[in-house]
């Protein structure tokens, strides 16, 4: 999203709306010293633990750490996308977003003609679908696959025709250059020869798009059962990655919102076998388990995910996987068994779209069900009691969010006969020892803290460390991607720097470090911390390093390899003398 050249939007929402005004419409806060603090509505707060300062126009919650400027707060608590969040600040600041057009940054002038290829490619597809004897047999199997044309249309299905180079030739009569239609997988170079050749032959297409309705991709279905591979799928590209799609979320998006649910599926058919039977609230993953980043895009929308399984063990191990992301990234899972074997499409095929809708109503919470099963598995003799509390505890150590978790410890210790602390004292113990929680920034040295502290308020010193080797000694990789920007991005304004990191953990770090930032008040002084900085993390290193060799050279003697051991020392007195 940070695909949009808003500076000068974000800056005159900035300019006009106050950050405490718009925190104190959702939770209380009054003036301590300088600033303001109240309770943090990221995380179940019991003393006022988030700081807001005004001028600064940020905030930061010491206790979960969770921060941010006035969009990372509006975005974080109403689950929206960057530009959703743009909009709707926009209105509220009476600014008016369509006389200041969004205009593409320069990344985007470089993809932007990738998107206008592929939408090319589609009009191709779809007008061969609609060809009266070369589309014949595609559109006779849309019909007995059940898509009507209504919904053909409104998924923009088309179909790639049965010969070798149709599209290549298209798109050079049309004068498309043909190395961009490489680059996003549509045609492949021939091994022998001059030219190309089409990925996609004698293929249902499928437009895969992203939130705006841009296309990004494409997903070919044969037409004939007995050609291999059954689907194939666009290969990644600058405008393409599975890890970050959803088929059919720019149609199925507001459905999800008005449900208040998600059901997930994989794969296009899948999606477009709910779709028509009127169960419009899906999303499919395509050709890939459900990611963390899917997780992040879900929960814009909602938090309850409906699961499908298969309802064998396998089935459920299957699944596995996407439960956890989604607990892990703050949702909601319930489940929905199927009969073994069966999939979305067969079963609305056997038995009909109301038995389908009555499956997704009676969906249960994963963790309801997973108890259940942990305790039947104990009643059958399979877990002692000890192993159904640890496995019980396990699964409540990965509920992000502080309130479901304790209603949910409740119902465990209800379900299980122990008492509420037996389990609460397992969860803790083990979130002590560094199990995940909301706020998963990796650690960073204090040394590191202060670089970028000193640098986030005097961007301008960049260039102290812009020609040192810094990915060498900074760890942090949310300090090294913060660095990144602000060095090769020559940034200069810290909001700039807050919409680049939209809702995510740099975000965080950001104005944690610039709301503890107030000692640093002149230039020279801060130069001074900078250099003194870098050098205290390279020599850090550089005794890792020494240290590290040290066993190295031991374990050389030990197994007597007379080179190994030559060079080792040879680095070793080297990297001495840099001392
Ligand atoms: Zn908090």
């Amino acid at each position: 999203m940070d695909t949009f050249n808003n500076d000068v939007i974000v800056k005159e929402i900035k300019g006009r709306l106050s950050i405490i005004n718009l925190i104190e419409s959702y939770t209380s806060v009054k003036k301590s010293g300088r600033g303001f603090v109240g309770l943090c509505p990221f995380h179940d707060d019991k003393n006022p633990s988030m700081h807001v300062d005004e001028e600064k126009g940020l905030f930061h919650c010491f206790s979960c750490g969770a921060g941010g400027d006035i969009f990372g707060f509006y975005m974080r608590y109403n689950n929206l996308s960057f530009p959703e969040a743009l909009t709707e600040l926009a209105k509220k600041a009476n600014v008016e977003i369509s006389k200041s057009p969004l205009k593409p940054t320069k990344d985007n002038s470089r993809i932007g003609p990738l998107y206008k290829l592929n939408n090319a490619a589609l009009k191709f597809y779809q007008k061969t679908l609609a060809l009266k004897e070369k589309g014949k047999a595609a559109r006779e199997y849309l019909k007995k696959r059940n898509m009507p044309p209504e919904l053909i249309d409104e998924f923009s299905l088309g179909y790639a025709p049965s010969e070798w180079d149709a599209l290549a030739k298209f798109l050079a009569k049309n004068n498309i250059p043909l190395n961009l239609a490489e680059r996003v997988g549509l045609i492949v170079k021939r091994k022998q020869g001059d030219g190309y050749y089409d990925r996609f032959r004698d293929r249902i297409m499928f437009p895969i798009k992203d939130l705006e309705g841009k296309v990004i991709g494409f997903g070919g279905r044969v037409i004939k059962e007995d050609e291999q591979p059954k689907y194939m799928n666009s290969p990644e590209s600058p405008v393409y990655s599975k890890r970050r799609s959803f088929y059919g979320v720019d149609k199925s998006r507001d459905f999800i919102r008005r449900e208040g649910r998600a059901v997930l599926v994989e794969g296009y058919t899948d999606f477009l076998a709910l779709y028509t039977s009127g169960i419009k609230n899906v999303v499919a993953t395509l050709g890939t388990s459900l990611t963390h980043d899917h997780g992040v895009i879900l929960r814009r929308y909602t938090e309850n995910v409906v699961v499908l399984f298969d309802s064998d063990e396998s089935g459920i191990k299957a699944s596995l996987r996407s439960l956890d992301v989604l607990l892990d990234e703050g949702l909601m899972p319930h489940v929905a068994p199927l009969p073994p074997g069966e999939d979305p499409d067969s079963f609305i095929k056997k038995h009909g779209a109301e038995k389908f809708s009555a499956l997704i109503e009676s969906s249960e919470s994963w963790i309801d069900f997973f108890i259940d099963r942990t305790l039947s598995r104990y009643r059958e003799g399979s877990l002692t009691m000890n192993q159904l509390v640890k496995e019980v505890s396990e699964l409540l150590i990965k509920v992000q969010n502080p309130v479901e978790r304790s209603l949910n410890i409740k119902k465990a210790s209800e379900k299980l006969g122990i008492r509420e602390n037996e389990i609460l004292s397992y969860v803790k113990h083990r979130k002590g020892r560094g199990q995940s929680g909301s706020n998963r920034t990796a650690s960073y040295s204090s040394h590191e803290k202060l670089l970028l502290t000193v640098l986030l308020k005097f961007p301008e010193l960049s260039s102290v460390i812009a020609d040192k080797n810094w990915p060498e000694f900074i760890e942090n990789p949310e300090i090294q991607s913060i660095l990144d920007e602000i060095i090769s991005g020559g940034v200069h304004d810290v909001s700039n720097l807050l919409v680049h990191f939209n809702n995510r953990p740099e975000q965080d770090l950001i104005s944690e470090f610039l709301l503890s930032s107030d000692g640093i008040t002149d230039a020279d002084t801060a130069g001074n911390m900078l250099e003194s900085c870098v050098r205290k993390l390279t020599a850090g290193k550089r005794d890792a390093r020494l240290k590290a060799l040290r066993l190295e050279i031991d374990q050389a003697v030990k197994d007597k390899d007379q080179q190994a051991e030559k060079k080792l020392l040879k680095e070793y007195s080297d990297l001495r003398k840099q001392k």
